[in-house]
């Protein structure tokens, strides 16, 4: 699904887009990003420089990023975090990358990436989501972009399955994105990892009738009428195929979605790759850091070579034997840090 022009031609150059913001000196002039975002000037007409741009000026286009580093994974050779802000780094240069940054610029939970003018391929960037994560290994796992300031920018994730359809976790409300879904079988059910990441459940629950799945620790007022509430520390099963693992720490609710067949863990904001492709925790975001290590360990048992979280950067290992190692030196290296055993 090519873009049918290239940047080149570019009539839609990534750009600055509140209208409050003074016009930048360069007609390529860069964007944005949330709660932080700079602007990195390049030296004009260098869209089809592949050398590393010189360092931020300092300009910051925008007060909305929120640092979620969506558009840095989705499209890392036009995004960079500088200064703990998300920028524009480098223009696209050739269709992939063009559609990967307008990819991210319908991702991004804050509206803080614009192109300068209209672009006239966004109807076909629409299109293209739910994207395919990797069609060989992982048939029939979708990723929804649409991230939403309401879940902080969590990913979501569209499983489809013959028992019914499961969206991991809930994408920003759009209806071509809804139209896109309901093309693809619709949704059964909605999977919340856990409190933070509810983002417009009521609205997919109005869209598809799907039911809610939640663990009771992080129901709050919001997810009350969730159809589906696990008590306990389970685990739980949907169907042969699902196994629902309570993994509390960074709530008391936390729980991951084991897809067996395909070997997928969906872990919400419990275990990550950090942007250096180290596994993390987010211990800063911890409710109780030494009982998500705890829930960690407890993963040591499950059969999966993928971690597809919430926040963060996808995980694939090579083997179950690659996926102990990892998880074994992080969690005796976390165990150090903490200063006692998180092995039950
Ligand atoms: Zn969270």
């Amino acid at each position: 699904m090519a873009p049918s022009r290239s940047y080149s031609h570019g009539d839609s150059r990534l750009a600055a887009t509140s209208a409050a913001e003074p016009a930048l000196p360069h007609p390529w002039t860069p964007s944005i990003k949330p709660n932080s975002c700079r602007a990195d000037h390049g030296p004009p007409n260098s869209v089809d420089s592949t050398a590393p741009q010189p360092k931020h000026r300092g300009r910051i286009l925008h007060e909305r990023c929120i640092d979620c580093d969506t558009c840095r994974w989705m499209a890392p050779e036009t995004f960079q975090r500088i200064s703990e802000q998300s920028a524009v780094y480098k223009q696209p240069s050739g269709a992939e990358e063009r559609m990967r940054a307008l990819q991210a610029l319908l991702s991004c939970p804050t509206a803080s990436i614009h192109t300068e003018k209209p672009s006239a391929e966004i109807r076909q960037v629409q299109e293209s989501f739910p994207l395919p994560i990797d069609e060989q290994s992982l048939p029939g796992v979708r990723f929804c972009g649409y991230h939403s300031e309401k879940s902080f920018g969590a990913t979501s994730y569209l499983v489809i399955h013959p028992n019914g359809n499961i969206l991991v976790d809930s994408p920003r409300y759009d209806k071509g994105l809804a139209r896109r879904i309901r093309m693809l079988g619709g949704a059964r059910y909605m999977f919340l990892t856990h409190k933070d990441d509810v983002g417009d459940h009521h609205l997919w629950h109005d869209e598809f009738g799907l039911e809610r799945i939640i663990h009771s620790a992080d129901v709050e007022a919001f997810t009350a009428d969730a159809e589906m509430q696990l008590h306990g520390e389970g685990p739980w099963s949907l169907g042969v195929d699902f196994d629902l693992i309570h993994t509390p720490g960074h709530t008391k609710g936390s729980v991951c979605l084991l897809y067996k067949p395909l070997k997928v863990l969906f872990t919400g904001d419990h275990l990550a790759a950090s942007e250096d492709m180290e596994l993390t925790m987010f211990e800063q975001y911890s409710k109780d850091s030494g009982l998500q290590l705890g829930s960690i360990w407890k993963l040591m048992n499950s059969d999966f070579l993928w971690i597809l979280p919430g926040h963060g950067r996808r995980v694939e290992f090579r083997d179950k034997e690659e996926r102990g190692a990892a998880l074994k030196a992080f969690i005796s290296a976390k165990e150090i840090e903490h200063g006692h055993s998180a092995r039950a």
